[in-house]
This record gives structure tokens, C-alpha cells and sequence, in this order.
């Protein structure tokens, strides 16, 4: 008899139903991926168990509250690998379709160890970008996640007088309120010797890199907004 064996994913409660035991209504259930004879991953997303935690900790053998810390962990580690792929897509996708020349200002400017490595930047760039859709895709504990341009929003960002940044906030869409918002920032910025800077990304933490990385390649992050919302 093959003994069963899996590695925990995540912890979701888009699924409620155990795939073990079939018991409704759990609050969460644990993401199970199936590992083949030598322990590597033998599947994609559509293979993943969905299991109550007490019959994922009979079929690892594991104590409850074994899975429950291990289930938790690897949830947070998606979490900070989708915050990763937001950043890289609010960075990157604005000059996916630029000129070599651009892409390439950007990558190493942000990169700069990598400058005459041989690394090509439009490859590093691609992949970057295939990666971080990839980890937005990834439907193991629930449903993808916004990844497109379109799906970008926009943030204030107020920098000090030594440039790091002070503050960022979500722009309202209602027009006064926006009015209301860039007065109010302007007259801080004054206030503190900085500056303002309105950027698109996909969440505010993802904004704080496309601001810091603003100078790199103002005109496209500027044009990628603009054909995406036009
Ligand atoms: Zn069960």
C-alpha cells in the first residue's frame, strides 16, 4: 500500500468541505499538494486536497496543531510572494512593451550588481513578469488575484526632504475628493521640504517601489496608465 503523502500549501476558507472525510462547513480547510516516492511536488493547483485539519493530521501524522503552524506559515510566505509579484508587476509591466534601451535603464538602475553580468535585462524582465502572473494565477488557496494594468490603482506619494517616503495614499475616483487630497498633500510636502508624486501599482506597498523607482522610467509608467485607463 502506498503511503500518502503531501505537503502543506496553505490554509484557505474558499473551500469549506473536507476532501477526506467530506464533513460541510469548516471554517478553513488545509491546501494539500500530493508528493510522489522521492517528495517532490506531483501536481498543480487542480490536484491540490482540501482537508479538515484533524484528517490532515491523521494523514501526515502530524499533531493538530503541527498543521495548523505549518499551514499558517506557508500561508503567510504566498502572501509576502504575491506582495513580491505586485511590486515586480507595478514595476515592470509599465515597460514590458518598451524599448530595449528603457527596459534595460530601469532593470539596472534598480539592479545596479547586475550591470555588465551578461544578464540581459529584457530576459530578466519577461521573467520577472511570468513569474509574478504565474504567482497570481495560482488559484491553491483561492480565487487569482488582480495582476493586469488595467487592474492598477493610483497612489499619492508624499516624500521628505532626504527622499524617502513619507506617506502614501490611495487616490479617491470622485474628482472633489481627489482635489481635496493633492491640496492637502501639496500643503504638507511644503510643510516638511518634500515632495509629491501621484504613481499606478497594483496595492500601496507595490507604490512605494514604483515611487522609488519613479525616475527610472517616468514617461512609460505614465503611458502604460494612460492606455490602460483611456
Ligand atoms: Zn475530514
Amino acid at each position: 500500500m502506498r503511503i500518502p503523502k503531501w505537503k502543506i500549501k496553505g490554509v484557505t476558507d474558499d473551500f469549506t468541505e473536507c476532501g477526506c472525510c467530506g464533513r460541510r462547513g469548516l471554517k478553513r480547510t488545509v491546501a494539500l499538494m500530493p508528493l510522489d516516492a522521492d517528495e517532490n511536488e506531483d501536481g498543480t493547483a487542480e490536484d491540490v486536497a482540501y482537508y479538515g485539519t484533524s484528517c490532515a493530521a491523521t494523514a501526515l501524522g502530524w499533531t493538530q496543531s503541527k498543521v495548523t503552524d505549518t499551514a499558517r506559515a506557508a500561508q503567510a510566505k504566498r502572501e509576502q510572494r504575491d506582495a513580491y509579484a505586485r511590486m515586480m508587476i507595478s514595476l515592470y509591466a509599465p515597460v514590458e512593451f518598451a524599448p530595449v534601451r528603457e527596459k534595460a535603464r530601469l532593470f539596472y538602475g534598480r539592479n545596479r550588481s547586475l550591470r555588465d553580468t551578461g544578464v540581459k535585462a529584457t530576459e530578466e524582465v519577461a521573467k520577472l513578469l511570468a513569474n509574478a502572473r504565474a504567482t497570481l494565477a495560482d488559484t491553491t488557496t483561492g480565487p487569482a488575484r488582480p495582476s493586469r494594468i488595467e487592474d492598477f490603482r493610483r497612489y499619492l506619494v508624499i516624500f521628505s526632504s532626504d527622499q524617502q517616503i513619507h506617506r502614501v495614499l490611495h487616490v479617491p475616483d470622485d474628482e472633489g475628493k481627489r482635489q481635496e487630497q493633492a491640496t492637502a498633500a501639496a500643503r504638507r510636502a511644503k510643510e516638511i521640504r518634500g515632495s509629491v508624486l501621484v504613481v499606478a501599482a497594483l496595492d500601496g506597498e507595490a507604490a512605494r517601489d514604483v515611487a522609488y523607482s519613479h525616475r527610472l522610467a517616468p514617461e512609460w509608467i505614465e503611458k502604460a496608465w494612460q492606455d490602460a485607463h483611456v
